[in-house]
């Protein structure tokens, strides 16, 4: 036997020793993944764009049994808005989030997330409630979804709840989703009249994931009593964090670089990466990190407030 056969067919039995052995179901319809959902339980999974569901299964992280297949489940895939609020839905992917006109106009911190999600390709597959559902401290979308105040919506065969997505992400990969519930999709309320808002990330190369993410959104920035500055950020902790005191530092009547200064310690104090097997992030130094947060908490507020982009 050849030495290339040998590799060959060691590569198969690896493969069939680690990659775990499920059933597959590819639903056309909600009811039909509720169903399945409500019969198997927390053995069965659902896979959207598999982007992430499939690396933790090689990696021997998760072993599912079921695996409900929703990516062609219409009604997960629409973005709309009632006039109030705006509407996405879990299935809606990066590429979709990038070209909508509803989230250019109206959510544009979350378009940018999309334009700045790592992989060209992996963009058309990638789906928003993907992102949220597998609960990466890095997961771009979370910190646009957190400023502008979005809800996560889930349903069961018993119902739909909501819960605000600061409550629904509870640790690494962690989610308070329950064994027979879907994530349907994002309700997220219209941004105050005005509001701008953005974000920015830094990555090591272009096709990766954040060193340091950050949203903001800001209104009525003159009047310190009605000013809202809002600000949340992805890879500083094992959570993406929402910087609820930075609500009311800019309430404050004082000069608002002071106030930017005040607001980047309130992040930096947010630090809590989780760290690897080594004893290290590898993406980052906790010190390069607390940088990041500095320099890029103060241009994305300059870019906002004056429209100067430094960065
Ligand atoms: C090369 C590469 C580059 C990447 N770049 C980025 C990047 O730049 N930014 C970034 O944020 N991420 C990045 N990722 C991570 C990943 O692509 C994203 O998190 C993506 O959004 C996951 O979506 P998905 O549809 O593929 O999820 P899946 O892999 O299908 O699912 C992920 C998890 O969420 C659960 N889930 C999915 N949908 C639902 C639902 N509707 N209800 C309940 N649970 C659900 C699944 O059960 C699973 O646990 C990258 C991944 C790779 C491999």
């Amino acid at each position: 036997m050849s030495v290339g056969n040998t590799r060959k067919e060691s590569a198969v039995v690896l493969w069939r020793e680690y990659f775990p052995r499920y059933e597959y179901f590819k639903v056309s319809s909600l009811e039909e993944a509720l169903k399945l959902k409500a019969e198997y339980g927390e053995n069965a999974y659902i896979g959207a764009g598999f982007t992430c569901l499939t690396r933790r299964m090689r990696a021997g992280k998760i072993f599912p049994k079921y695996i409900i297949d929703i990516k062609g489940v219409e009604e997960l895939k629409k973005i709309e808005s009632n006039g109030d609020e705006i509407f996405i839905g879990s299935a809606v992917t990066f590429h979709e989030l990038k070209a909508n006109s509803l989230i250019a106009e109206h959510l544009p911190a979350l378009r940018d997330a999309a334009l700045g999600y790592g992989d060209l390709e992996l963009s058309y597959r990638a789906t928003i409630g993907g992102n949220i559902g597998n609960a990466s401290p890095q997961a771009d979308s979370a910190a646009p979804l957190l400023v502008y105040r979005a809800r996560v919506v889930l349903k069961s065969l018993s119902g739909e709840r909501e819960l605000p997505l600061e409550e629904f992400i509870v640790g690494v990969n962690k989610t308070a989703i329950k064994p027979d519930e879907i994530i349907t999709g994002f309700r997220i309320p219209h941004p105050p009249a005005g509001s701008k808002s953005g974000y920015l990330k830094f990555k090591r190369s272009a096709e990766d994931r954040a060193v340091v993410g950050i949203a903001a959104l800001v209104a009525n920035i003159k009047e310190p009593s009605q000013r809202t500055v809002r600000l949340a950020y992805v890879s500083i902790a094992k959570t993406p964090v929402y910087l609820r005191e930075a609500e009311e530092i800019f309430k404050k009547d004082e000069p608002i670089n002071k106030l930017i200064n005040e607001a980047v310690e309130a992040a930096q104090s947010k630090y809590d990466m989780p760290v690897g097997k080594r004893g290290i992030d590898l993406r980052a130094t906790k010190e390069y990190r607390l940088h990041l947060i500095k320099i890029g908490t103060k241009a994305l507020l300059k870019k906002l407030i004056e429209g100067v982009e430094v960065l």
